[in-house]
């Protein structure tokens, strides 16, 4: 990737990307346990949702039989190499029934009751939809058992719904300020589909010896050929890092119950307390009446985004989707509509957080943490290449 590593990240983000890659990594190891951890590392979805955007009769595939589109050859392989099966969830993950069962005692496990109860009235200050985790259809998904890596997912399928979220990122307003959110929009999508690129060139199929491992040239070709792509990647960092800078305060309530409570917080303490409030500047985004009509159309259309997961035919892609812009719509939450001035107000936000929005905050921060991971290694190899050419 050729880009200077002491130049600033730019988009309100006054930190270097080498400022990025020592804060990373000093935290990954906390940040690995804490996501391994039993609060944090289950997730909830309904894989079943329908797309609410578009159906079969406009030329998209909704239908479940046609659930993934095939890679050119990828027929001739064997089933287990299919994008289905590459792409789907373990058989644990998927039995309903059971999950259900597991899910009440480890609910009760995770105290997670008084958060439940607060209300949740007031303005929308909501970037996904919160309710979807309470689906009756849902399933409970241990992540660390389906991890993000190459599916076979792609095709016209895949590249339809990326064009439907860069669409999202088209705003009617002409008020002070759109340029900034429209660039901010544009980084935080163009982020996480690059850091999919780089997971799924990371942990990618070698069909010849059938054995998982990082693939460089894939990983140019998505990603390390395009250095805004990487510093995209570098960008989300720096809004995840900020919002988790920003409730550090005001973590001390949660509680994680039984016998792991003190750990899991002594891991996220440990990981939050690493983070620089310099990282990010939201103030420069939506900073006066004039832009709260913008940052109403940021949000709905943000909220589109999250929404479109559903359109995803793979489990898999679909599973880390929605982990991932629920994530960043908690992150965008916590950093718009939080009141500086009002330390009750903020307080309030962050006890109302669920469960889930919490999972995804951190998972998702993990996400991009290994992203940078990789694109360190990435280089290592790219420049070992290089000298022995
Ligand atoms: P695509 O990645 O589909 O991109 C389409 C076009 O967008 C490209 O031609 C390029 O012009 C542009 N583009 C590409 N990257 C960027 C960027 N970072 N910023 C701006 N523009 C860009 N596949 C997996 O193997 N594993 C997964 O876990 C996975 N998860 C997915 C999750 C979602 C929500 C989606 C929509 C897809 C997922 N996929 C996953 C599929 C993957 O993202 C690609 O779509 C697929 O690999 C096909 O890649 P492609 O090279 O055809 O181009």
């Amino acid at each position: 990737c050729k880009m200077d590593k002491d130049s600033l990240v730019g988009s309100s983000c006054d930190v270097t990307f080498k400022e990025i890659n020592d804060i990373n990594h000093k935290i990954r190891p906390d940040l690995l346990s804490l996501v391994h951890s039993d609060f944090f590392k289950y997730f909830k979805l309904d894989l079943y949702k329908e797309c609410p955007f578009w159906n079969d009769n406009n030329g998209y595939c909704v239908n479940r039989a046609c659930a993934v589109d095939v890679v050119e050859d990828w027929d001739q392989l064997p089933a287990y190499w299919q994008p289905e099966v590459l792409g789907s969830l373990t058989n644990e993950s998927l039995s309903a029934d059971q999950a259900r069962d597991d899910e009440c005692s480890f609910l009760d496990q995770l105290c997670d009751n008084s958060r439940a109860k607060l209300s949740r009235q007031g303005p929308d200050i909501e970037y996904c939809d919160i309710e979807d985790f309470h689906n009756d259809q849902s399933v409970l998904v241990d992540l660390t058992a389906n991890p993000e890596r190459f599916t076979g997912y792609g095709g016209e399928q895949s590249s339809q719904i990326w064009s439907s979220i860069y669409r999202e990122n088209c705003f009617t307003l002409n008020e002070t300020g759109q340029c900034l959110a429209k660039d901010a929009f544009y980084r935080l999508v163009s982020g996480l589909h690059a850091s999919i690129g780089t997971h799924l060139s990371n942990d990618h199929l070698n069909t010849e010896t059938a054995k998982w491992g990082p693939n460089l040239e894939l990983f140019m070709a998505r990603v390390g050929n395009f250095p805004e792509r990487v510093a995209n990647i570098y960008f989300n960092y720096a809004v995840v890092a900020k919002a988790l800078w920003k409730i550090q305060p005001y973590l001390s309530h949660l509680e994680f119950c039984n016998a792991y409570h003190e750990d899991v917080k002594s891991m996220i303490t440990s990981v939050v307390s690493n983070l620089d409030s310099k990282i990010f500047n939201e103030d420069v985004l939506f900073h006066d009446d004039i832009s709260s009509k913008l940052k109403n159309d940021f949000r709905s259309r943000f909220k589109n985004v999250t929404k479109i997961m559903d359109c995803v035919h793979c489990d898999r892609c679909r599973l880390w989707g929605k982990v991932q812009t629920t994530g960043y719509a908690t992150s965008l939450k916590i950093l718009f509509e939080i009141d500086t001035d009002d330390e009750e107000a903020k307080q309030t936000v962050v006890d109302k957080l669920t469960k889930y929005e919490l999972i995804a905050l951190f998972n998702t921060f993990d996400r991009l943490s290994k992203s940078i991971e990789s694109i360190n290694n990435f280089e290592k190899m790219y420049n070992d290449k290089l000298l022995t050419a």
